[in-house]
């Protein structure tokens, strides 16, 4: 499909778009929060909604270290078809007696915080009064990955599917799905049973792709592995076909019937979700599970930057793209997020800044983006760790302390989720670029540690403040 097609279509949708349940004001600020599965999400929401709750001291967000801070509470759920966030069943998990992490996002959601400060000058006093609605929406990264099949064929996206499944490391967990597409011809006769089965066989490859040590991140499409309300949905009964070049394919045939679904996929699933979602977002923060990328080796660094290039691509302004056309509006801030940076020892908290910002300068190289306006950072949204250093062989270790989760097992000890432990994380590499190569493939130790106790109201973080205040700063002025 042309962008000029997407384009008309999105105009007619957003003809038809009911904005807000009446009687509930307008977001100023619709904030897209994204990652793929276990990138961090619902740790980061529930942390950021609890640190400005709470008013908890955020050095480097300015309105707030300044003291203009007024109130901040939550409001009733603005938009009648979108579940809620469920911050406080987040929140209780984290605080309870047994300190587990919550449950992680499963499909899309939202929550509405309204923060009162004090503006700085008089105009804005008399605009807006000092008053900033913010719509925090919550989704899974899988589903932006799939907004370029928008662009694509059936027979384009089979070719590229099939294609980089044949090389490795993909390639070694294909082999059941590739036995089930060597069974049959394109032009076999449509079979429901058929397709089921091949579905089901795509979708164990797509899952062994995400695995710990494949950690591949350009696994469209997106609901296969994040259906949300879609689980079990016919919508998701397809898959890629082996396909000679240009094949016209025959009705009735099960190649005709793997493209019908396809189709019907962009059109009842993607569109959907770009036209009422996506397209409607002001401002983006992607989270990046940048450290287990590193730990998986190089091919999965090369697929996590191909995953930001298509991310990139989403977010790409100027003449002739989605968003200069739509609407007349676009995301203005978009901020890429390493997660979990209290795993390592905060000498490397910098060198995994540097690592993103290498990551994410590459991939818009690639996507060729003149993009909004955009950082990269690393931090991490509840820090569960404290920082030692041991003496091991008359040397001195910087390591890292945690209760490690109930059933972890560190050089052979196993624990039981109530005994502290002392790790050597392992060391990023100064030189931000060695790091894209691979280099690091199973030399970075990582533990599952149990959530901190809260210190007053809320938990301890590291560098939250420099997301809050790049990402919505600006808006209290
Ligand atoms: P989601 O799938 O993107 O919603 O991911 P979650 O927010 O559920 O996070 C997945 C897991 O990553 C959590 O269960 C935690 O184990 C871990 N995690 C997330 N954020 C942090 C963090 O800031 N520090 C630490 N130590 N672990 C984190």
């Amino acid at each position: 499909m042309k962008l000029t097609d997407i384009l008309d279509e999105a105009r007619l949708a957003a003809s038809g778009l009911v904005d807000f349940a009446s009687g509930i004001a307008k977001p100023n600020v619709r904030l897209g929060i994204t990652g793929l599965s276990r990138a961090g999400k619902t740790v980061f929401i529930t942390a950021l909604v609890n640190n400005i709750l709470n008013n908890a001291s955020l050095a480097l967000f300015e309105a707030q270290a300044r003291g203009r801070i007024k109130r901040a509470y939550l409001e009733p759920q603005p938009d009648d078809h979108l579940p809620r966030f469920s911050y406080e069943q987040h929140l209780a998990s984290l605080t309870g007696t047994k300190r587990s992490w919550p449950e992680s996002t499963r499909r899309i959601s939202q929550l509405r915080l309204t923060i009162e400060y004090e503006p700085v000058g008089l105009i804005a006093r008399n605009t807006h009064g000092g008053r900033l609605h913010i719509d925090i929406v919550d989704y899974p990264g899988e589903w932006l990955l799939d907004l370029p099949l928008m662009g694509m064929t059936y027979q384009q996206w089979s070719d590229a599917t099939v294609g980089s499944s044949h090389l490795e490391p993909r390639k070694s967990v294909a082999s059941e799905w590739h036995a089930e597409l060597k069974s049959l011809s394109h032009q076999d006769t449509a079979s429901e049973a058929e397709a089921t089965r091949l579905a089901a066989a795509f979708t164990e490859y797509l899952s062994k792709c995400r695995s710990d040590n494949l950690y591949m991140s350009a696994l469209p499409p997106g609901r296969f592995l994040m259906p949300g309300d879609l689980e079990g949905s016919p919508l998701l009964t397809f898959s890629p076909l082996e396909l000679p070049a240009h094949c016209e394919l025959v009705p009735g045939s099960i190649g005709a019937m793997m493209a019908r679904r396809f189709d019907a996929y962009v059109s009842k699933v993607v569109k959907p979700f770009f036209f009422s979602h996506f397209a409607r977002i002001d401002r983006q923060v992607v989270l990046v599970d940048v450290l287990s990328a590193l730990n998986a080796g190089a091919s999965s660094v090369i697929d996590l930057k191909s995953a930001l290039t298509d991310i990139l691509s989403c977010f790409r302004q100027g003449p002739n793209t989605i968003f200069s056309e739509l609407f007349g509006r676009k995301i203005d801030k978009l901020v890429f997020v390493a997660t979990k940076a209290d795993l390592l020892h905060h000498s490397s908290h910098n060198r995994l800044d540097a690592i993103l910002t290498a990551l994410v300068a590459e991939a818009e190289e690639r996507a060729n983006a003149i993009g909004a306006h955009h950082h990269s950072v690393a931090i991490a949204a509840i820090r569960a760790t404290r920082e030692a250093t041991v003496r091991v062989d008359g040397e001195d270790l910087p390591v890292i302390v945690g209760i490690p989760n109930s059933g972890e097992t560190i050089n052979g000890k196993s624990f039981d989720g109530e005994v502290e432990a002392a790790v050597y994380p392992g060391e990023l590499p100064e030189d931000a670029t060695q790091a894209l190569t691979g280099e690091l493939a199973g030399k970075l130790k990582f533990v599952k540690f149990r959530p901190p106790t809260v210190e007053g109201h809320t938990f301890p973080n590291i560098r939250l403040d420099r997301v809050v205040e790049f990402i919505l700063g600006d808006k209290f002025e």
